[in-house]
């Protein structure tokens, strides 16, 4: 391949760099954990190894999954793991997915018809807005967590009406007004979906999350769980009818046309849930130290949050990125989160806080912060 034809995309990278946006991998090093999605340390729990290490001797004599559910990759403890994710989450079906990126994907794209709208927050995550790009439907955002605006787009939908929304926002850590947005959903028979990525393992009694805890199962028309964060393992679920399991193991393509979880994934899916309803005390420490972090903040502009992920607002790709450095070299792992991730002059720190995190590390991240 000749120098030239790789040019184009040299010169993107270098408008990234200028740009300060240039995005790279890197490793967390031995830092203090303020960054990762393990908000209760399951992921890395012993005890919840050990269980996984039983679960795969004893349920499933494979490894792979060898194919897609619709051909060889259905097998009797993934239904039964769907089934139990469903009776946890009180709802009569569960479909999972490879991610929740796939099952966004795969839920959006296939809902909404030509003639359909789906409405979506503005703030919602990206794998909900690529599966409502590949829908037929028309498309509308409302102004985040804005009741009223809502209201707006709802008076201008057409055909079958979805909403979408996630329980806790993945970058601004903020909760959706979801009794709100519950009632203005049935007046104007809106089809009502909840991520509920960030709020699995965290809120509710058992980690049961936001929609369950405020008792309002019967509002929505479909949930999405994420095992990526507190479950400490990877895959999702989506929760509903039994209607609308069958039509997304009709229609739903990021479902159809991909190798099933394999059952290392099964297990450690069954291993995180177990641990749930056990977990009562790390998450009272947790919301002890989000406290704790808030009260410690006080010359920086914080958005308002009272979950693990607290938002503190730097602006400029350039001035957050050197502070995350700074926050790095005195050992802990704190990313900057940036242009073109979140809209020009809402560049931040993404701080996550977990239930392993000790009063002093906050206490030290806090000194950090405000110096
Ligand atoms: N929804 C939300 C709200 C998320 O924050 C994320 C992960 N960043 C996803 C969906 C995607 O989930 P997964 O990482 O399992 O693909």
């Amino acid at each position: 391949m000749s120098k030239d034809s790789t040019s184009f995309l040299t010169r993107l990278l270098d408008e990234r760099r200028e740009q300060q946006s240039f995005r790279e991998l890197r490793l967390p090093g031995d830092k203090i954990d303020f960054c990762s999605n393990d908000y209760l340390g399951l992921a890395r729990n012993a005890e919840v190894r050990e269980y996984i290490h039983t679960l795969m001797e004893e349920r499933h004599p494979a490894h792979g999954s060898t194919g897609s559910r619709l051909l060889a990759g259905n097998y009797e403890w993934i239904v039964s793991v769907e089934q139990d994710l469903a009776d946890f989450h009180g709802a009569a079906a569960g479909l999972l997915y490879n991610s929740g990126y796939d099952a966004n994907l795969g839920v959006f794209s296939c809902l909404g018809r030509k003639g359909d709208t789906i409405i979506y927050d503005q703030l919602i995550h990206a794998s909900i807005r690529d599966g409502v790009r590949l829908s037929a439907a028309q498309a509308f955002s409302f102004v985040h967590n804005d009741v009223a605006d809502l209201e707006k787009k709802l008076k201008n939908a057409t055909g079958n009406i979805f909403v979408a929304i996630e329980s806790v926002y993945s970058m601004d850590g903020d909760l959706a007004p979801l009794a709100g947005i519950a009632a203005i959903c049935e007046q104007y028979n809106a089809h009502l979906i909840v991520d509920e990525a960030h709020a699995t393992g965290i809120i509710g009694n058992r980690g049961e999350g936001l929609v369950q805890h405020l008792q309002l199962t019967g509002a929505c028309f479909a949930r999405i769980h994420t095992f990526g964060k507190a479950v400490g393992c990877h895959g999702a679920v989506v929760l509903g009818s039994g209607i609308l399991r069958d039509y997304l193991i009709n229609f739903s393509r990021s479902f159809i046309y991909t190798t099933a979880l394999p059952p290392a994934a099964l297990a450690a899916i069954e291993a995180g849930y177990a641990a749930f309803p056990y977990m009562q005390a790390e998450r009272k420490k947790l919301s002890e130290l989000i406290a704790q972090f808030r009260a410690g903040i006080v010359n920086a502009e914080l958005l308002p949050g009272t979950t693990p992920i607290q938002a503190v607002l730097t602006r400029g790709n350039e001035h957050t990125r050197g502070i995350a450095q700074r926050m790095q070299a005195a050992g802990l792992d704190v990313r900057p989160i940036l242009h073109p991730t979140v809209p020009k002059g809402a560049e931040r720190l993404r701080i996550v806080l977990h239930s392993f995190n000790t009063p002093e590390e906050v206490a030290h991240l806090t000194k950090v912060l405000q110096a």
